[in-house]
């Protein structure tokens, strides 16, 4: 998704790249507080009155304290309206100039103390912070309003827009992304159309967040009662006890209570021994919202997926679908189902095999059944265990924190890219255990600044993600400081120890970190990771690759004791472990994703038209070729919070999109020689240098010489051939 015009006019810092689906949705806002904000003095003492006098510009935290953020972003929002008023409201006839580029130099102070508050917020955040960020939501909504909604700064960008023949390159491209954007939220629309929208957006508003809510009261009501401790077999006494505490808490004493997860599979399945609980818990998962308790999310499916279809017609769009992924490299509907339904073939005869498989451990423990979804993690666990025993503590020794972050990422990115990473101890941080990097280019000029939060803490949100607090700009003459979070525990002495998951994770941030630092364009909102959705996950997943490249696990993947490399039986266990069950995680994605694109290319008659969502669903998994029975959807209609409550409505697609772009982009690479500063050259070149600078279709081409293709994402999850024994 484009980003919001209020992120376009204060430059593109508050860009953050999400990176799991299953950290993508967010709580919604809790509602706004509207509290009075009074006048708060904001002068010559607060940090962000001026630019930050530490190299690149990076925020003196040596002086910056809670209560300069407040006065510095109000006084941020006022200044940057008075900018673009004055752009507004100028004389001259608009030009390029005069109107866009003055836009991208536009709110410098706001841009300023908001990258820093917000990140702090998600890193070191409490209290103080979640209730001035309440506080704030509705003032920046406001404010972003005042900006796409301004009659006369519209009037001058179309005019620019129109006469853009003179214009080339980078500014061409902005000023079609800036006059898209305000098109695409209303401004061409007359009054009639405009106050449709508004209600749209506000019905559309308060149903999301009903949603959301709705799944918190749905997890207490679908919340699985146990009164036998013998039922719970499988689990360990840990587990039983917290199990036991929950149901205390929820008024059940003596009892024990199975809370649900978000997804329809649910984690505890894997280890539950009793078939009949399972069941249970299976059934309070995938019926949950369809009526089954007092909570009904099934009137809000359809709510939703009418009033989006509405709100595109209105905009000129046939459909939903067609609005969302007009700014998208997929670029429409169709593009991106074709690829998704292309895979299905070899997913589901994946999925046939890892069944048979799961059936015949059912079979050979003497249970006369068929497999079902309840069974499935289960079965699966003990298959897994008794094909790829691995030892996740032994495979850990291998990777030790500061020999991954020094032997590991940035040696691999040495070796790619000639860049290499300086410690600054002289930068102050915003918390503890927060390593600063001057990375420096392969001709030994500066890039820039590199931040690794890699540790957890209270106050840090959960997952991992990358940032900036400055954001590359030739314009602004900046250049980036770019951060990368993660929330690995360190030990409380001795050395800290990675899982392969979060080995994989720091290489995949270290990308999106490459995306920002190598950025090399002109304007602000362009730059790094500020790209449409289904491609800023291309760069971060083409990296996490090199973690099992020969040359880059010798150098890094060594017993932390002994210093010798991981043996290579060791290192085959892990890379075959790493796929298993891969059918069944990829079709359940696919099913979700296919389901969301169903909702959302629909006219607004026919989704009015929708009388029951479970056979809606249904029918919609069949004519996509996913119904499988022991494989539902990763999320169903009514607890499918990315697209019903959070902002992924026709975008739930995007990651395997770019997962697809990064394997197709590997394989490639390793065909032309692989880790190699030629390759690493042409890959800055092509596409980490680019930003939003160019289509992102186009600097795939300029890179790969045509256009991606599923086969290598088949290989990389190791699903090519069925595998039948
Ligand atoms: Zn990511």
């Amino acid at each position: 998704m484009r980003k919001s015009l209020i992120a376009v006019a204060i430059g593109a810092t508050l860009t953050v790249a999400a990176c799991s689906d299953k950290e993508a949705t967010q709580a919604v806002n809790e509602t706004a507080q509207t509290e009075q904000t009074q006048a708060v003095e904001f002068n010559q003492s607060n940090p962000f009155y001026a630019e930050s006098s530490l190299p690149f510009h990076a925020p003196d935290f040596s002086k910056i304290k809670f209560e300069h953020y407040k006065p510095a972003l109000l006084a941020g929002m006022e200044a940057h309206s008075k900018e673009i008023e004055a752009i507004a409201n100028n004389a001259e006839a608009p030009t390029f100039e005069n109107t866009i580029v003055e836009m991208e130099r536009s709110g410098a102070l706001l841009s300023r103390v908001a990258s820093v508050f917000y990140n702090v917020a998600g890193s070191n955040g409490n209290d103080q912070t979640r209730a001035l960020q309440g506080e704030l939501a509705p003032l920046m909504a406001a404010h972003g309003d005042s900006i796409s909604l301004n009659p006369k700064l519209f009037a001058r960008v179309k005019a620019v827009y129109e006469n853009r023949d003179s214009l080339e390159g980078e500014a061409l491209r902005l000023v079609e992304d800036t006059y898209k954007g305000f098109v695409r939220s209303g401004a061409e629309l007359n009054e009639e159309a405009k106050d449709k929208i508004r209600a749209i957006n506000t019905e559309l508003s308060s149903l999301t967040t009903e949603f959301q809510r709705n799944l918190m009261a749905l997890a207490k009501e679908n919340m699985v009662i146990v009164d036998d401790k013998a039922q719970l077999a499988g689990l360990s006494d840990t587990e039983i006890q917290q199990l036991a505490d929950a149901a205390t808490a929820a008024g059940h004493e003596g009892k024990y209570a199975i809370s649900i997860t978000n997804t329809t599979r649910q984690p505890i399945l894997s280890s539950l021994e009793n078939r009949e609980v399972r069941q249970r818990v299976w059934e309070a998962s995938a019926y949950r919202g369809t009526g089954n308790t007092e909570t009904d999310n099934r009137p809000l499916v359809k709510r939703l997926a009418e009033l989006r279809a509405q709100k595109a017609q209105l905009l000129g769009y046939d459909t939903w679908g067609d609005y969302v992924l007009e700014t998208s490299m997929a670029g429409s509907p169709e593009a991106a189902q074709k690829m998704l339904r292309d895979l299905v073939p070899a997913v589901v005869s994946n999925v046939e095999a890892e069944k048979a498989e799961i059936q015949a451990m059912i079979n050979s423990e003497g249970g006369d059944f068929e497999v079902q979804p309840w069974d499935w993690a289960y079965y699966a666990e003990k298959v897994r265990a008794e094909k790829y025993a691995l030892n996740a503590e032994e495979v850990k020794q291998y990777f030790e924190f500061n020999r991954v972050v020094e032997d590991g990422v940035f040696y691999a990115m040495n070796q790619l890219f000639g860049i290499s990473f300086e410690q600054r101890d002289d930068i102050p941080t915003y918390g503890d255990n927060i390593r600063v990097y001057e990375v420096k280019d392969i001709d030994g000029e500066t890039l820039g600044l590199f931040y690794g939060d890699w540790f957890t803490r209270d106050g840090k949100r959960g997952g991992a993600w990358m940032s900036s607090f400055v954001s590359q700009s030739e314009l602004l003459g900046n250049k980036p400081v770019i951060l990368n979070n993660q929330n690995i525990k360190k030990a409380a002495e001795g050395p800290t120890f990675l899982s392969f998951d979060e080995v994989s994770t720091m290489f995949h941030e270290m990308g999106h970190g490459l995306h920002g630092m190598f950025s090399d364009v002109m304007y602000p909102s362009l730059a790094g990771t500020s790209v449409s959705r289904d491609y800023v996950e291309f760069p971060s997943t083409f990296q996490e690759d090199w973690m099992l490249n020969e040359k880059v696990l010798n150098n890094f993947a060594k017993h932390y004791e002994t210093g010798e490399p991981m043996p290579k039986e060791l290192l085959d266990k892990v890379m075959a472990a790493k796929n298993f069950n891969m059918g069944y995680d990829t079709l359940e994605y696919i099913a979700s994703a296919l389901l969301d694109f169903e909702y959302h290319t629909l006219t607004p008659e026919a989704a009015a038209s929708i009388e029951d969502v479970a056979a809606f669903e249904a029918a919609a998994l069949e004519r996509n070729g996913v119904a499988i029975d022991a494989v539902p959807p990763r999320y169903k209609s009514t607890f499918f919070a990315h697209v019903f409550a959070g902002g992924y409505s026709a975008g739930y697609y995007a990651y395997m999109w770019s997962e697809i772009l990064a394997a197709d982009a590997f394989k490639y690479m390793q065909e032309q020689g692989g880790l190699t500063l030629e390759n690493g050259q042409k890959f800055r070149d092509t596409i980490l240098s680019k930003g939003n600078s160019k289509d992102p279709m186009q600097q795939y081409i300029d890179f790969r010489g045509q256009e991606p293709t599923g086969e290598a994402l088949l290989e990389r999850r190791g699903l090519t051939t069925p595998k039948i024994d």
